[in-house]
């Protein structure tokens, strides 16, 4: 892997300042997920800054699940966000599960509550919520509020012991309702639900709130830098007073940054989660999906991922990103690794007519123009191939370089070819082009005979290999994730194309899932459609863009 972050950041200063003055003495990072969805491009920049702060100074890093939310949560999304991780390249030292805690977390609410520090409220969530006040008005105090340490103790053992319906009661911290701060307000720490956990089973009947649980499971673990996005920000007084009056022997801290958001990009769970459920996308590692599953089943690489993630950088305000900087990325990446060959994606028959039948020769394509490591291959040549029909117009406009009737264009690594003939079926449609070549054309033999304008790519007929192409753009029309929840108004119509066609013979033992098809495009073998009669290639990213970095 490459050398760690170096691009400088707010977070990585205070962790280098940290250790300089004594602070900590060794960094722990974390990664939380809620198992509840798969992980998408925002939790690649979490999880890369997370994992390579700490690898920068030695440092470790938890995987720890966010497993505090029984109904939403499953084992398919544990076991999906661990491949994730690890196809990003990173180890985690400590796999760790938040429910794993539970019987710790419950000890500590007890502890508040005999600090006379929490209480149990039997408000509905309605009156919980006017009593709570606004921004500009002081909240009221719960008439529960003064139930005594044993009454609490009592009731508490018994919400846990599944004595009360869902809603019925809360566990809340007592603070101050009129703090100016509204996380400060009685928050509630625990509710009872009786759901069944994928871990846990029904041994549980209340789960404890994020605000609760999270500095927790840091102060367990040993966290020194707990990381979180922005949201999060006024959280950090509930999140001090939690680990200080839970008398936590560790202090962890927390950090804020900026989400990341991407143009055209919808990144909320919730969001993808409808996406998959109502059939939008083919699940959610449809190649269209920006989570890590889908990118990966795209063609996109976690070494592009990476720098995209560094190149982004951490912020302190919130922004919006342009998705072309992630395509630059996968660009810069690819361009040297994949193997460079032809596919004609819709196909015309041309017929060599003074090529000698039954006959066929193998010429040498280099695999990578820019990287002469990846050697060469011979591709087959003989008297029937393909082209685009796209290469072809019967009546061109001026500056039309590509073939038309008389005119002569090169077949990239072979020869000239020059259209002679267009046959055409009973309704008009061009069918075939009869052509002749020129044998002293031959690429690589330094002919310096005539000079033609168009290069054209093509695929020998009697060897070439169908396949089908699925060209993609992007899935939402508009720019920012969070405008409206009108989510399927905004869809692309035209976000995925399938198209048939051929690639050259044998590139599905070439060792590579990964291609540049001249003049198309970077395309990536799709791992769950493709078969041995039909290889099926997802559209990676396309050859140019005007995005400069
Ligand atoms: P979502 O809103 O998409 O469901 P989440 O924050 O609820 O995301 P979690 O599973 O709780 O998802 O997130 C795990 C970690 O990933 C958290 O630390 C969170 O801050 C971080 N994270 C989530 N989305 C982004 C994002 N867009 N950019 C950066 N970090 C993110
Ligand atoms: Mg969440």
């Amino acid at each position: 892997m490459e050398a760690a972050a170096t691009n400088s950041n707010f977070i990585r200063n205070i962790v280098l300042d940290d250790l300089a003055t004594g602070k900590v003495r060794a960094v722990v990072t974390r990664f939380p997920p809620e198992p509840n969805g798969y992980l998408h491009i925002g939790h690649a920049k979490s999880i890369c800054l997370n994992f390579e702060l700490a690898q920068e100074v030695g440092g470790q890093t938890n995987l720890r699940f966010d497993d505090t939310n029984p109904s939403k949560e499953d084992e398919e999304f544990v076991k999906a966000i661990q491949e994730d991780v690890t196809w990003l390249g990173f180890t985690w030292n400590q796999l760790c599960f938040a429910s794993d805690y539970f019987e710790e977390m419950y000890e500590r609410a007890v502890l508040l509550i005999q600090k006379g520090l929490a209480y149990v409220c039997d408000l509905t969530p309605e009156e919980m919520r006017t009593l709570r006040g606004t921004l500009t008005t002081p909240g009221q105090e719960s008439p529960y509020r003064r139930r005594t340490m044993e009454e609490n103790l009592d009731l508490f053992q018994r919400m846990r012991s599944g004595e009360f319906p869902d809603g019925s009661k809360v566990l809340r911290a007592k603070i101050d309702m009129t703090s100016p701060n509204i996380n400060l307000r009685d928050p509630v720490l625990y509710r009872i639900a009786h759901a069944t956990h994928h871990r846990t089973g029904d041994l549980w009947r209340i789960y404890p709130m994020y605000d609760f649980a999270h500095p927790l499971e840091d102060a367990i673990e040993g966290v020194t830098h707990s990381i979180c996005t922005l949201e999060f920000e006024d959280h950090r007084p509930l999140y001090d007073w939690v680990i200080e009056q839970c008398e936590m022997p560790s202090r962890p801290r927390q950090y804020e940054f900026a989400r990341l958001n991407l143009t055209n990009t919808v990144m909320s769970k919730r969001k993808l989660k409808q996406l998959v459920e109502e059939g939008v996308v083919d699940g959610w590692d449809d190649p269209r999906m920006p989570t890590i599953s889908g990118l990966r089943r795209r063609g996109y690489t976690p070494e592009a991922i990476r720098s995209f993630a560094r190149e982004i950088g951490v912020a302190k305000s919130n922004s919006v990103v342009d998705a072309h900087m992630l395509e630059y990325f996968v660009r810069e990446d690819l361009k040297m690794k994949a193997l460079r060959t032809m596919a004609v994606l819709r196909p015309l028959k041309v017929v060599i007519t003074n090529y000698p039948e039954g006959e066929s020769e193998w010429l040498e394509a280099e695999n990578n123009a820019e990287n002469p490591a990846l050697g060469a291959r011979l591709i087959p040549f003989s008297r029937e191939i393909y082209i685009e029909q796209d290469d072809f117009m019967e009546s061109p406009p001026p500056k039309y370089f590509r073939l038309f009737p008389g005119n002569e264009v090169r077949l990239k690594h072979a020869y000239f070819i020059r259209c002679e003939e267009v046959v055409k079926d009973a309704a008009g449609r061009v069918v075939e082009l009869r052509c002749t070549y020129d044998p002293e054309t031959k690429s690589g033999t330094g002919f310096a005979g005539r000079k033609v304008k168009g290069t054209l790519h093509w695929v020998d007929a009697s060897h070439a290999k169908a396949a089908q192409f699925r060209l993609i753009e992007p899935l939402i029309l508009d720019d920012v994730d969070e405008a409206g929840d009108d989510l399927l108004g905004r869809l692309n119509p035209r976000s995925m194309e399938v198209v048939e066609g051929y690639v050259e013979e044998g590139l599905e033992i070439a060792g590579s899932d990964k291609f540049q098809f001249f003049r198309h495009g970077y395309f990536s073998v799709d791992s769950r459609l493709t078969s041995p009669e039909l290889p099926v290639f997802n559209l990676t990213v396309s050859l140019k863009s005007s995005f400069q970095l």
